[in-house]
């Protein structure tokens, strides 16, 4: 399995449904990025993921903090 977010393969199982086999939670080691097994392909295929949310682990360092923390007031 891939995360749809950054196409890592480092998945987790973060929850299962209590009660039969109903769904999954997963939870991306890389990006963070969760989703749930029974989400449309929108969300659970990366390769229908929307291009805009895309995250490549290589670029992680310089991408902007959000939100930004202002510089210091000075009294
Ligand atoms: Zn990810």
């Amino acid at each position: 399995m891939k995360c749809p977010r950054c196409n890592s393969e480092s998945i987790d199982i973060m929850a299962k449904s209590p009660v039969g086999d109903v769904w999954e939670v997963y939870l991306c080691d890389t990006c963070t990025f969760s989703w749930r097994s029974t989400e449309g392909t929108n969300i659970t295929d990366p390769e229908q993921y929307d291009k805009r949310f895309k995250l490549n682990p290589e670029e992680f360092d310089t991408l902007a903090q959000i939100p930004p923390i202002p510089p210091l007031l000075k009294k």
